[in-house]
């Protein structure tokens, strides 16, 4: 594939080529487990390696500017395998408000392990800097984070964590390569959960790793992929791959109904607080602003009147589905605490939206009747 193409022409291209035997345009399924080595190929083994596989992780690969990609079954799967990758007694150094399954990864799973963690405020890169030991090997950073949209400067993370012999590793799932390309701005690893834009239809799982070299730390990573196994189906990398064609247009629209509804809430008079990196009262718009192309289509906001008004806004939609997850073509509402569970530091009255591709003027419209009928009640 020649270099420097568009990232509209390698969603539909990288990776793809038309079938030698059938002519086929479409590729297909392999759904094979095992494969002869009479054919010369050299595939062996489904968990190993499979041609729904290898298409889907050239196609990130190309997309994240990076070396290599190995794919998993779910993005946590994928977060697993980074983590593993350290070894006990090594620490890594957390976003503070990192996804909620990646915090229960950690503190659950890699502590037990031997893993020491530490979460720290990565939109304070002093803190930061403050919080590195003598065994921190890895800096976990998610921007936008998830819920609270804050935003880290990637640039200067990269460079801190490189000045102190450490990797960073940078959670894209939120702005997805089309947005964000960490490693060019200096990360060495970017995971997804490509359960979210990457799917973009809300019906399929996974997850991907993908690395700015093809070093030892990678090589670990796949070792995990592969000897763990928690690897993603040949349909579904399938599904993957068929939904990529379509994600820079997809995330392009959802950021751009994100940027009209933020500034439909900002301006609504039942409306407490209105988080999205787009508006240019947030804390990291300047920064997203520099590093991201859009900024995303998660917008979130505390409506006045507490943790009840929250629910009652959220029952009151009706075009917005009442879901966790995000990153699909459909919009979905939740009041985020409430998803995460007992120990979650999300304030209670939090209203997390992940906006779909449906016209911005009906989403404006059902959550201008949602707020009115909350207000009613
Ligand atoms: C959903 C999510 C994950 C976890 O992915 P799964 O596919 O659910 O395992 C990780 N990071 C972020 C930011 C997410 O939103």
């Amino acid at each position: 594939m020649q270099r420097h193409r568009h990232f509209e022409t390698l969603a539909v291209h990288a990776a793809h080529r038309i079938d030698p035997h059938t002519g086929a345009v479409a590729p297909g399924i392999t759904l094979s487990s095992v494969y002869s080595p009479d054919a010369g190929a050299d595939y062996k083994y489904s968990r190993v390696d499979n041609p729904n596989r290898r298409a889907l992780e050239a196609c990130l690969a190309q997309l994240e500017g990076g070396a290599a990609c190995a794919c998993f079954a779910s993005g946590v799967a994928a977060a697993s395998a980074v983590l593993h990758a350290l070894a006990p007694g090594d620490q890594v150094l957390v976003s503070e408000d990192v996804y909620y399954g990646n915090r229960l990864l950690l503190t659950r799973e890699l502590t037990r392990w031997g893993l020491a963690v530490s979460f720290v405020d990565t939109t304070d890169v002093a803190a930061v800097r403050a919080a590195f030991t003598e065994r921190t090997r890895l800096l976990w950073v998610e921007t936008p984070s998830n819920p609270m949209l804050r935003i880290s400067d990637l640039n200067a993370l990269a460079e801190m964590a490189h000045s102190r012999g450490a990797k960073l590793a940078v959670d894209n799932t939120f702005a997805t390569p089309i947005l964000q390309n960490p490693l060019a701005l200096g990360a060495d690893l970017v995971v997804h959960s490509s359960t979210k834009y990457f799917g973009g239809h809300s019906d399929v799982l996974g997850g991907a790793v993908i690395a700015a070299n093809e070093d030892e730390f990678f090589h670990r990573v796949r070792a995990h992929q592969i000897t763990c196994g928690a690897v993603p189906a040949p349909f579904d990398c399938w599904l993957l791959r068929r939904s990529l064609a379509t994600l820079p247009l997809r995330i392009c629209a959802q950021s751009d109904n994100a940027a009209r509804i933020a500034g439909f809430l900002l301006r609504h008079p039942a409306i407490a607080e209105v988080r999205y990196p787009g508006l240019s009262q947030h804390p990291g718009h300047e920064l997203a602003a520099k590093q991201m192309r859009r900024f995303g289509a998660v917008v979130s906001f505390r409506p006045r009147g507490g943790r009840a008004a929250a629910e009652a806004v959220v029952s009151a939609c009706e075009l917005f589905i009442r879901a966790t997850s995000l990153g699909g073509v459909e919009s979905l509402i939740e009041r985020r605490a409430a998803g995460e569970g007992p120990h979650t530091a999300t304030p209670p009255d939090l209203i997390r939206l992940s906006i779909g591709i449906e016209h911005a003027d009906d989403l404006i419209a059902d959550l201008d009747q949602a707020l009115a009928k909350a207000a009613g009640t």
